[in-house]
């Protein structure tokens, strides 16, 4: 019961990349940058373990950015070819590498940090991938023509990724897909099949991770816009729970989703948001406990996991690591009280 994890990104060591920013360059390159990696990758996983976190990840400590990252051993992708495009459903335009050819994975993307972090605990591993649509969302297109097309070439080259981390002894796999918040219809109409695929054949857990977004001002400015009352997961979850992900990750710590959606979520293992990540206040045991409480109104608490609401990676190390802190005495404490 109340089991904990995160939701995937931490910050990363001064020595590592620029601290306190998204997109951080790298302090190092060539091997000296990879031998970085592998030493935040194993201090990461440690610290996670000494807070207390009971199904530890790699901290994504060896990516810039959650999409990029993958894309880093995809061919196909021209990243000197970029195109200023409307994100998120135009929320903020960004300038995105370009899809020229048909996409190919050239070699097992995650496998240094994968096989680093896997050596590092004995404790259930989590890694973390961008999902199909959230990755389109993010590139433009000149050659298929056709974003579900994309979309669905993606999820294979996914699905490739995902059993191979499987093989090397990853627990859960959990695709990252903020897009699901933005295109309602087409998360229902062929999002979550695309997701599907991607996890495909996988016998390890599986994971989706919905989110609004942090860190930048489109972002908040767009959340001002969606009311008092976050519904959007109304549409989604009863979508979610006939599907074959077994958990789903979101957000509920000071933040206007309405709990009592999760209970839209019968089947699933729900990822319980009990950290803010727009805030560097650190939460109390008392606080995070009283968010899990909340939610068994919902769900049975076997099916409960305390996580972050999302990535911590723009925070201060020992905010984000305090609030791990918090989050694995809040479930402590809950799990007494129940
Ligand atoms: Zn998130």
């Amino acid at each position: 019961m109340f089991e904990t994890t995160l939701a995937g990104s931490l910050p990363k060591p001064s020595w590592l990349a620029a601290p306190n920013v998204l997109w951080a360059p790298w302090t190092l390159t060539g091997e000296p940058l990879g031998e970085a990696k592998d030493d935040a990758t194993l201090l990461s996983i440690r610290r996670q373990e000494e807070a207390g976190i009971d199904i530890v990840g790699d901290g994504e400590q060896a990516r810039q950015h959650f999409v990029h990252g993958f894309l880093a051993e995809i061919s196909g992708v021209d990243f000197e070819r970029k195109q200023r495009i409307g994100i998120r459903n135009n929320r903020y335009e960004a300038d995105c590498p370009t899809v020229v050819a048909e996409l190919a994975r050239r070699s097992f993307v995650h496998e240094r940090e994968a096989r680093v972090a896997r050596a590092a605990t004995a404790r259930k591993l989590k890694f973390t991938l961008p999902g199909p649509m959230t990755l389109i969302d993010t590139l433009a297109d000149a050659h298929y023509g056709d974003r579900v097309k994309m979309a669905f070439a993606f999820a294979e080259l996914l699905n490739a990724e995902a059993r191979d981390l499987e093989a090397l002894g990853v627990d859960v796999i959990q695709f990252d897909e903020p897009a699901f918040n933005v295109y309602m219809r087409e998360t229902v109409e062929w999002g979550i099949a695309a997701l599907e695929r991607a996890a495909q054949g996988l016998k390890c857990e599986t994971a989706v991770h919905i989110c609004y977004g942090y860190g930048i001002e489109a972002n908040i400015k767009w959340k001002e816009t969606l009311g008092e009352s976050w519904r959007q997961y109304a549409d989604t979850f009863p979508a979610l729970d006939r599907s074959r992900i077994g958990q789903v990750s979101l957000e509920c710590h000071n933040s206007r989703v309405p709990m009592e959606l999760i209970a839209l979520l019968r089947t699933k293992t729900v990822l319980v948001g009990a950290i803010d990540v727009a805030s560097d206040r650190v939460e109390t045991p008392a606080e995070v406990a009283a968010v899990l409480k909340e939610t068994t109104r919902y769900v049975e608490p076997e099916r409960i996991q305390a996580s972050t609401n999302c990535g911590m990676a723009p925070m201060t190390l020992a905010t984000a690591y305090g609030k791990l802190r918090a989050l694995a005495e809040g479930a402590a404490l809950a799990r007494r009280s129940m």
